[in-house]
């Protein structure tokens, strides 16, 4: 969901400017892509390399948002074609590889059926079952046509790349940082964190998992280089008047609130778009099918966290990643899967 909310973009710039020449460390704040986000960078002209960030973060916003009605994403939804920009494009045809990959568990065409459960506004409801059986006709990435600059999708598809934006933006920004001139910061927008060499002195940054079950966090990873995004169903949800949560990831299959054994997925990997998106399809799979997703592909790291409390983590994550007390009683560690002896 990447709501445009203009009037509320503050951007709250702080540069801090320390002894040492011209290094500097800039902290810059924003709200865009309906997030918080942050950025902190070090080096030479920090505080204008930070500020281009933003402005490119918020670029992006303005040509993926579903409301804004200049957003590539809006034509798209509103007349069935268009020609996007460069990254949208790349954007949609990512996302239509991942939710092949993901074997549906991923699909970026929900939007009609987000809306009719009220997770585009705030006015939360239980579709029934024959509307959604209807909108889910319409659904499936596998339809959508990116040809150059022309994405085409079917009567009545719409998309929303809110499961995956955020990340990609985060890989764009951190590039744009790195253009500056910028080998040290750390980008947050609204938990998917992106992170561009070390802290100053060389030390790693750490990058905390929060509890799906409080305000603490579950763990902490030790990381340089790499993106740390986390799904969850405890970030937007609503509690029905059968008194039951439901949370604003679907599952593409049944276009109701997945309900997996999972209360988090979070997956560390050198790009914040391929993070993001996977997050939310091991949220959808469910620990069962997540394990043999993640045997099939070694290009990502992920901790799950399940509903009863457990972690399930990657054998080279868990090398820099530290448990949080009262979770650090039933954690299981995945291998490589072994390869066929004789
Ligand atoms: P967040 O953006 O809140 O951190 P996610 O990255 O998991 O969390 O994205 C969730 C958003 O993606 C939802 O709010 C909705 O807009 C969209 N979405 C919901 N279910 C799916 C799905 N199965 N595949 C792709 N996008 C989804
Ligand atoms: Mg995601």
């Amino acid at each position: 969901m990447l709501r445009k909310r203009t009037i509320l973009l503050v951007t709250v710039c702080m540069l801090l400017v320390s002894c040492s020449g011209e290094e500097q460390t800039a902290h810059n704040e924003a709200f865009a892509m309906d997030t918080f986000v942050t950025v902190t960078a070090n080096g030479k002209n920090a505080g204008s390399a930070a500020e281009l960030a933003i402005e490119r973060i918020r670029e992006l916003e303005g040509i993926w948002s579903v409301t804004d009605s200049g957003s590539d994403i809006y034509r798209i939804n509103h007349e069935g074609s268009g020609e996007v920009h460069e990254e949208t494009a790349e954007l949609i045809d990512f996302s239509v590889g991942i939710s092949a990959a993901s074997q549906g568990a991923f699909d970026i065409t929900l939007y009609p059926i987000l809306r009719e459960w009220g997770f585009t506004g705030e006015e939360y409801k239980i579709p029934d079952d024959r509307r959604i059986s209807e909108l889910l006709l319409n659904t499936g990435s596998e339809k959508i046509s990116v040809q150059d600059m022309t994405v085409t999708v079917p009567e009545n598809m719409q998309l929303d790349l809110g499961a995956v934006g955020k990340g990609a933006a985060g890989d764009i920004a951190a590039e744009c940082l790195r253009n500056n001139g910028i080998d040290s910061a750390l980008l947050n927008l609204g938990g998917s964190i992106t992170a561009i060499g070390t802290k100053p002195g060389g030390e790693s940054w750490k990058i905390g998992v929060r509890s799906p079950f409080g305000e603490e966090n579950a763990a902490v990873i030790t990381a340089s280089d790499c993106s740390v995004v986390t799904s969850g169903a405890y970030e937007r949800y609503f509690i029905g008047e059968d008194g039951k949560i439901y949370g604003h990831i679907l599952d593409p299959e049944t276009g109701r609130p997945a309900e997996s054994d999972l209360a988090s997925a979070t997956v560390v990997g050198s790009s914040g778009r391929l993070c993001d998106a996977l997050s939310t399809a091991l949220f959808v799979m469910g620990s069962e099918k997540a394990e043999k997703f993640r045997q099939e592909r070694d290009d990502f790291e992920m901790l799950l966290i399940t509903n009863d409390g457990g972690i399930i983590i990657t054998e080279e994550l868990a090398a820099h990643t530290e448990i949080a007390e009262g979770f650090d009683e039933n954690v299981r560690i995945i291998y490589p899967a072994q390869a066929d002896a004789g």
